[in-house]
């Protein structure tokens, strides 16, 4: 069994606190990522568990073990980076062999554990090259190589690809995929780009200012985010943000703005009970937006001006203002349209969401 858990960390650099409490319980197997903006600590977190950053206070377990006091040689972990970390003076074959040797693993084993990880990641035709002489795809697939060596109970992942260029990225990203369905090891994987956390993840941590914010599969992110920073970080393009005052009347709630209301639907009425002339943000996201129909219901429905329009092929973007606020709305590409047209928008039913003014948490 390989679990990770982490109990209470924390990490101060003096008096900069960077990660903050902590607590993690990442199974066997599992293939969890960090994500967060720059400077959130998820690298530092991850560099904790490695054994590279020493922790201030908190526990970390490998496989039922303490580890906080073992070092990184030590944890049965492999760490893949963004740049790579090869030596420059050394084969892809002896890079590969490097941390083999240094464990003193006989030499017909360490022949066979390339051989086969070459296999897995069809570099056995470079493995004489100096890594000059690979592309960043391959000097990627190289350190993920030196890793897969190792045979590890646990990989960790700083950034990976962010070296790569966009195609090349999605490419790995795949890659990487199917290489965890097969050596199913468990990974951690850090990352600032939202789709990657997506697409990668079983389930993916949210970071901001070196706290948690949210920790879950993917569609339970994008579905249910429990705050603002998780509903705009997750998703692409963002999701729309008005801030409204809530106001009764009809036995309905409304959330109204100048040039929008709209009446919002059990059950976030109900959880907004008792908050009659309180502050909050609605958020809606682009795709849950439609030009409105005859069957959409009056109170999810606002008009709104034409202001920017972004034809994808696959989708239009409008970019829409009703009064104070405005909102990004995915539409079909078929719509017919101009700038400064006034359309008349509608909400998806269930789809959209409430938070708190001052603690950004949802309602
Ligand atoms: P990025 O995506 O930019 O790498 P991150 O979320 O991984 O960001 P960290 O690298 O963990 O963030 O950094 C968290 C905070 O800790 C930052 O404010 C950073 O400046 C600070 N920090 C990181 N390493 C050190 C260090 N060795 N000494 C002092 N401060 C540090």
């Amino acid at each position: 069994m390989a679990e990770v858990i982490v109990r209470k960390l924390n990490k101060k650099f003096d008096s900069n606190h960077v990660v903050k409490d902590v607590d993690l319980h990442i199974r066997d197997k599992e293939f969890v990522v960090f994500v967060g903006p720059s400077g959130c600590g998820k690298t530092t977190t991850l560099r904790m568990i490695a054994g590279l950053e020493a922790i201030t206070s908190g526990d970390i377990l490998i496989g039922n073990t303490v580890v906080n006091q073992v070092p990184p040689m030590d944890r049965d972990i492999a760490m893949v980076f963004q740049n790579y970390a090869l030596y420059p003076h050394m084969s892809v074959a002896s890079n590969m062999a490097f941390g083999l040797k240094m464990r003193k693993f006989e030499k017909p084993e360490i022949e066979k554990r390339i051989k086969r990880a070459a296999e897995i990641l069809g570099i056995g035709e470079l493995l004489h090259r100096k890594p000059r002489q690979l592309s960043g795809g391959q000097r990627q697939r190289v350190a993920l190589g030196r890793a897969i060596v190792r045979d590890p109970k646990v990989f960790l992942f700083d950034e990976p690809l962010s070296n790569l260029d966009a195609k090349l990225r999605v490419q790995m990203r795949v890659e990487l995929k199917k290489l965890h369905e097969r050596l199913a090891v468990t990974s951690i994987y850090v990352t600032h780009d939202q789709v990657e956390a997506m697409t990668l993840g079983d389930r993916v941590v949210v970071m901001k200012d070196g706290v948690v914010q949210q920790v879950g599969e993917p569609l339970e992110l994008y579905n249910t985010p429990a705050n603002r920073f998780v509903a705009g970080f997750i998703g692409s393009p963002a999701m729309n943000f008005a801030e409204v005052t809530l106001s009764g009347a009809d036995g309905k709630l409304w959330a109204e703005a100048p040039g929008l209301k709209i009446g919002l639907p059990e059950p976030i009425a109900r959880r907004a009970n008792g908050r009659n002339g309180a502050k909050a943000t609605v958020g809606i996201r682009p795709e849950d937006l439609h030009v409105a129909g005859p069957a959409d219901p009056a109170e999810l429905c606002f008009d709104v001006e034409v202001e920017v329009i972004e034809q994808l092929g696959s989708e239009i973007l409008l970019d829409t203002r009703a009064g104070n606020s405005t909102f990004v709305a995915s539409v079909e590409p078929t719509l017919r349209t101009k700038l400064h047209d006034r359309l008349r928008l509608a909400i998806n039913p269930n789809r959209l969401h409430l938070f708190d003014a001052q603690t950004e948490a949802v309602i």
